[in-house]
């Protein structure tokens, strides 16, 4: 062996409670083990519509281009301005977080011009404003929006910004990174044309596919480009031929990633899709009741807050770093720190996919009332408890 590299591939098990991934739910670990195959094989072949058929019921959407991307959620992302936007293309962005400022960059890569619709952290970009944007931009090619700006704990009105997009003559594209699988998503329904996600939120497998569905109305509008799409690896005019009835070679799909996924969406849609938004819900009211209790004022607006992710300020008197530090070491838990404008002053806390259980919530409240005990600063955690506790169990 070479000297300094560990013997043994070790990894410690965490609780992971923050911004992603969630945990890998025990049958997901299983299905990845399944002998590998060639992307190619008949059987893979089968796996492959296995997926895509799970992924519209869970997309609610009859898009032929439903399938997963290779790559991580920031995949998904790429894809849609490589494919829909043209140099010199105009793009309105909502722009309220951290993810939506990666759309802004990622689209002026691509040559776009960009115009923003910016709103405050942990707040909506109100449609009006997209509106009245849309309508001094002349001709806009496409109107991008995050659904669950993961950054903020924010979840974004999604069905008005279509219709107004749409009104437009524009198209739609929705970050569903975090909302997939844990919030009301209704591609079809809103109208939604093109809409990414990725394998290990709200899904509970682990990172590395991006689920994507893209209308007919963008497929049209990607074939119609007057240039081919700049990214070669993500061009949907190549993968729809491999994941369409002429299943030519594209890449060697990552098939382990795909039997997770496989097995992760078999979970969801046992479940059932409005049984597992209701339990996010759930959930995420009883943490935030917990933190409220305990004296920690939640970081997004009342009424939009995000079930898979909240957003909660640091107490006064407590430094972010040591205390997830001490999270991590003492309890083995993870919590994501605030990016951007929420950078040590606020923490995010994941309830999702697999994740969201009771005692999870449980298990946070009283974990981060302990990290900043450590620090000497005393949060109620009892009354934390309590308040979570009646609207998990309806104990008084
Ligand atoms: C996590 C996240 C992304 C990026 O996904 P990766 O899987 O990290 O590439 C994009 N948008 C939102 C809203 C996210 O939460």
């Amino acid at each position: 062996m070479i000297e300094g590299v560990a013997a043994e591939l070790n990894p410690p098990v965490r609780i992971l409670l923050g911004p992603g991934p969630s945990a890998t739910h025990p049958r997901v670990y299983r299905a990845m083990a399944a002998p590998m195959v060639s992307h190619l094989d008949p059987a893979y072949l089968q796996i492959m519509d296995d997926v895509q058929a799970m992924l519209r019921a869970a997309f609610r959407t009859q898009n032929r281009m439903t399938l997963a991307l290779p790559g991580t959620g920031t995949s998904g992302m790429e894809a849609a301005m490589a494919n829909l936007l043209e140099p010199g293309d105009t793009i309105v962005i909502g722009v309220a977080g951290y993810f939506g400022e990666r759309m802004v960059e990622m689209a002026a890569r691509y040559g776009a011009s960009v115009v923003r619709v910016d709103a405050a952290w942990g707040t909506v970009v109100e449609p009006q404003r997209i509106r009245d944007a849309v309508r001094g931009a002349g001709r806009v090619r496409a109107v991008a929006i995050v659904q669950g700006e993961t950054s903020t704990g924010v979840l974004q009105p999604i069905d008005e910004v279509a219709r107004i997009a749409h009104e437009a003559g524009a198209l739609v594209i929705v970050d569903a990174v975090t909302s997939f699988c844990t919030c009301e998503l209704a591609v079809d329904a809103w109208e939604l044309d093109y809409v990414y996600s990725c394998s290990q939120k709200g899904l509970s497998c682990p990172p590395g596919l991006a689920p994507i569905s893209v209308s007919e109305r963008a497929m049209q509008a990607i074939h119609a480009r007057g240039r081919p799409v700049s990214n070669w690896y993500l061009d949907l005019t190549l993968l729809e031929k491999y994941w369409g009835p002429e299943r030519a070679y594209h890449h060697t799909a990552p098939a382990s990633m795909t039997y997770a996924l496989h097995e992760g969406l078999r979970i969801v849609l046992e479940e059932g899709l409005p049984a597992r938004i209701a339990r996010h819900q759930k959930h995420a009211q009883a943490a935030q009741a917990a933190f409220e209790a305990m004296g920690m004022p939640l970081a997004a607006q009342a009424g939009h807050r995000l079930p898979p992710l909240t957003t909660v300020r640091i107490p006064e008197g407590v430094d972010d770093v040591q205390a997830r530090g001490h999270l991590l070491r003492e309890r083995g838990l993870e919590v994501g720190g605030g990016l951007g404008a929420f950078r040590g002053k606020a923490w995010r806390v994941g309830l999702m996919g697999h994740s969201s259980t009771a005692e999870n919530v449980l298990l946070v409240a009283g974990a981060l009332a302990e990290a900043c005990a450590a620090q000497g600063v005393r949060v109620d955690a009892a009354a934390g408890s309590a308040a979570a506790s009646k609207l998990l169990f309806g104990t008084a």
